[in-house]
């Protein structure tokens, strides 16, 4: 897959007006590419920061809000008021912007020049007072926008840039995503379904189904050549198990594992698709669950759901967009079962085979075992324990009037034993603030059982992504009670059905 950040770009706006001269607006347009060099040069901002002359009339303010909409490149616009720019010049700009937006609060100088200071270094440094009327205007049109206070040389400021710089590429990548669907939801379950043209008009992303047999037809075009590299490749990166090893009794199962990589691979290239689902109910003439596989391609960035799951694929997809790059993993998990001793609950997660190696804690054994449902030949996956520390698990469930995103901040630990009996990768975590707390709210929240597990990733991006996107999303984090938490929920409630109007 080609690099989310690749060629994408955050323009850099600064206001002011034309009654200051052209001596004070040159100095306005140095420091502000100062202000462009510091954040550049903090390394954090995943994408390039594009310094725009500064900019003193409505006609210009309108002009520039336009190409920001019309480029592709373009992931969102950070805005500074230097000076005083009277706000009015904004309106039809900021009306017409449809980019995510941050406004910087920030100035030149660290330090107040006590000594020295006169009332012209009063009028080139009035962020304080520029920033205020430029915050006016945005509330009264109501831009949904971050907020971000501190100089550029501060780490603070530059990482919470970074964050909104990353959640503005999961936003761009999420627009035009193209997500493949080989069968339908697995029966009868509620969850996993949705409404696909919602998804489209909110978020952006295209959602088809496929018939297992088209991957099957790509199976069978692959060549014996290109499955022997490939199984070369497992063998140096995995520890293979000695019945799946060349010349060994199961070794035909794992070359089926790659075929299946490889004809999984070439269809979802070929269609330009970044993320998709499988059904263990529909799998066609395959011989086996597409297992390793789908392992391999999450860890390549590609977004997945079991039980034909389209929404955690793309929640996946777009989360690990917005974790380029960062230490840390992100992989499709499932809730699957408790440690309840008091005082050191624990949550289990896994799934039939489909966990991610980004979250791996040591290399993956690659293994063979039967899978008790599908009806098929044995498997091949990848075995292994995840990482421990802190991370956050999201899940996406639709309510019907609207998409929700329910987050847990989670502590990933060591399993208190080994699991030699366990033949797929896990990861064992306590929910923050406890298992109790965490699990009744996310059950009153609807959560899904289906996630997004991430170590890369926190919950200022989440945020950032969900102001950009204008979707729902509770957290259930430290300081979490069930009290406040029902009560958000009937707020969020009358909130998000107020903001839809009656339009549609
Ligand atoms: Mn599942």
């Amino acid at each position: 897959m080609t690099s989310p950040t690749e060629g994408r770009e955050i323009w850099f706006l600064t206001g002011s007006q034309g009654l200051y001269g052209e001596d004070v607006l040159r100095q306005v347009a140095e420091q502000s590419r100062e202000v462009v060099e510091s954040l550049a040069a903090a390394g954090d901002i995943p994408v390039r920061i594009v310094w725009k002359p500064v900019l003193t009339d409505a006609g210009a303010i309108r002009r520039l809000c336009l190409d920001a909409n019309a480029s592709d490149d373009c992931v969102g616009l950070i805005a500074w008021m230097h000076t005083f720019s009277p706000a009015k010049m904004w309106i039809a700009g900021l009306d017409a912007l449809r980019k995510p937006l941050l406004h910087l609060h920030t100035q030149a100088n660290v330090h107040l020049p006590w000594s020295t200071i006169d009332m012209d270094f009063m009028n080139l440094n009035q962020a304080a007072h520029g920033d205020r009327e430029f915050g006016y205007i945005q509330s009264r049109l109501g831009v949904a926008r971050k907020t971000v206070t501190g100089h550029a040389t501060d780490p603070t400021t530059t990482h919470r840039i970074a964050t909104w710089a990353r959640a503005a590429t999961g936003r761009t990548e999420l627009a035009t995503l193209k997500l493949a669907r080989f069968g339908d939801n697995m029966r009868d379950v509620a969850v996993t379904e949705g409404d696909k043209v919602e998804a489209q008009l909110r978020l952006g992303v295209s959602v088809n189904t496929y018939g297992v047999n088209d991957l099957v037809t790509a199976l069978d075009a692959t060549t014996d050549a290109d499955v022997t590299r490939l199984v070369e490749e497992y063998q140096d990166t995995y520890r293979l198990t000695p019945e799946l090893r060349a010349g060994a009794e199961r070794h035909d199962s794992l070359r089926y594992a790659a075929r299946i990589e490889l004809a999984l691979r070439h269809f979802l290239e070929e269609g330009g698709f970044g993320a998709f689902t499988t059904n263990f109910e529909d799998l066609g003439a395959l011989r086996q669950l597409p297992g390793l596989a789908v392992q391999r391609l999450m860890a390549d960035g590609y977004g997945f759901g079991g039980e034909g799951d389209w929404k955690t694929a793309t929640l996946l997809r777009t989360l690990k967009t917005v974790a380029h790059g960062l230490p840390g993993g992100t992989s499709f998990m499932e809730d699957y079962t408790y440690h309840l001793e008091p005082g050191r609950e624990l949550i289990l997660g896994a799934h039939m085979l489909e966990v991610c190696p980004s979250i791996a804690s040591a290399t993956p054994s690659c293994e063979i075992h039967p899978l008790g449902i599908g009806g098929r030949e044995d498997p091949v996956r990848l075995v292994f324990d995840a990482v421990t520390g802190p991370g956050v698990v999201v899940g996406m469930a639709d309510l019907g009037d609207r998409f929700r995103l329910v987050a847990n901040e989670i502590d990933l630990v060591e399993p208190d034993e080994p699991l030699p009996n366990l033949p797929v990768a896990r990861a064992v975590w306590r929910p923050r603030p406890d298992l109790r707390t965490s699990t009744e709210a996310w059950l009153t929240a609807g959560g899904p059982h289906h996630t997004v597990l991430s170590t890369a990733l926190g919950t200022e991006e989440l945020d950032d992504l969900a102001e950009m996107l204008a979707v729902e999303l509770v957290v259930i984090d430290q300081d979490t009670t069930i009290r406040r938490f029902t009560r958000e929920l009937r707020w969020n409630q009358a909130y998000h059905r107020l903001a839809q109007g009656l339009a549609r």
